[in-house]
């Protein structure tokens, strides 16, 4: 529940210009606003279980989107039933939607399935252990393609008629002159990022094979490791925990949230999550997490931006 200035979940992933909502939780909208985010640049949302912390707030953004003439398709993924609550809620208060709403549901013990793909970037979803069907999402760049040298074609004298075939791969020999190799002008391609959300969730060591290697991670850590019984018992994990999953899965960096209201500060979980994994962040509504290069003006990285926990 909200507590303490902490908004419900929700995560907004930013990527090339686009935005992708992970949990739409109460008051989505309105912090959206507050922290300057485009509901114009929506593409899709994912929700990860049917509890209303993470649910409440997709009618009301559904229908604003509505009012705002939206004509483009929006994709919404989530556990069955969510069309049931939808088709339920915006009838009971005479509301439609003038866009075509894609609803793809996930079975409660399906496994891991691409469940979106967009150009630039693959979407999985994978089980979590919950008290009710619940699904992480992991984000993932497609293979990046490697760059052009442009400049050292230009100064080996290559046409520049040829250069879109070196940046396809292909070797070209102009008339008259040696071949050129395309694997010579074209430099490392940067490692695709990703990017891994889990909530909510109780602990499962299992999970780090799904997560493995993720730029950024966010897990829930409702709660301190002294109420890890507590945790067991209603589906959520601890700060320590989720430090654990982090470290072992190797992750880059660590972002938690969904922080039981008996926390007034979250220097507990901080520490705790520290002192196993270093690089752990309470998170604070608004916060952004930037993932690959932000030196560069193009959005060439995943920009998880934590709007509200
Ligand atoms: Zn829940
Ligand atoms: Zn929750």
């Amino acid at each position: 529940m909200p507590a303490f200035g902490r908004g419900l979940s929700a995560h907004a992933v930013v990527h090339w210009h686009r935005l992708m909502l992970v949990d739409c939780g109460e008051g989505t909208q309105m912090q959206m606003r507050r922290f300057d985010l485009k509901l114009k640049q929506l593409d899709a949302v994912f929700i990860t279980h049917l509890h209303g912390d993470h649910l409440f707030g997709l009618p009301g953004l559904l229908t604003t989107l509505s009012m705002n003439n939206r004509t483009e398709a929006l994709e919404l993924v989530a556990p069955v039933g969510v069309k049931d609550y939808l088709k339920r809620t915006l009838a009971a208060t005479d509301s439609f939607l003038r866009y075509e709403l894609k609803v793809r549901e996930i079975e409660a013990d399906a496994p891991p399935q691409t469940v979106y793909e967009n150009r630039s970037i693959t979407v999985t979803a994978f089980p979590l252990r919950h008290t009710v069907p619940c699904h992480g999402y992991l984000f993932r760049e497609k293979t990046k393609r490697p760059p052009f040298l442009y400049a050292k074609a230009v100064r080996d004298g290559i046409p520049v008629e040829y250069f879109q075939l070196i940046k396809q791969g292909v070797d070209v020999q102009p008339a008259g002159m040696d071949k050129f190799c395309a694997a010579d002008y074209l430099g490392a391609a940067e490692a695709p990022l990703s990017y891994a959300y889990c909530s909510d969730t109780r602990y499962f060591p299992e999970l780090v094979e799904t997560i493995e290697g993720v730029d950024l991670l966010y897990h829930e850590a409702t709660f301190l490791n002294d109420l890890a019984a507590r945790a067991e018992e209603t589906g959520h994990s601890t700060a320590a925990q989720a430090a654990t999953l982090a470290r072992d899965a190797r992750v880059g960096r660590l972002v938690m949230g969904h922080f039981s209201a008996r926390y007034s500060g979250l220097e507990g979980h901080r520490n705790e999550a520290c002192a196993i994994f270093p690089d752990s962040h309470p998170a604070r509504d608004g916060e952004i997490f930037s993932i690959g290069k932000t030196s560069t003006p193009k959005p060439d990285l995943i920009k998880a931006t934590i709007k509200v926990e």
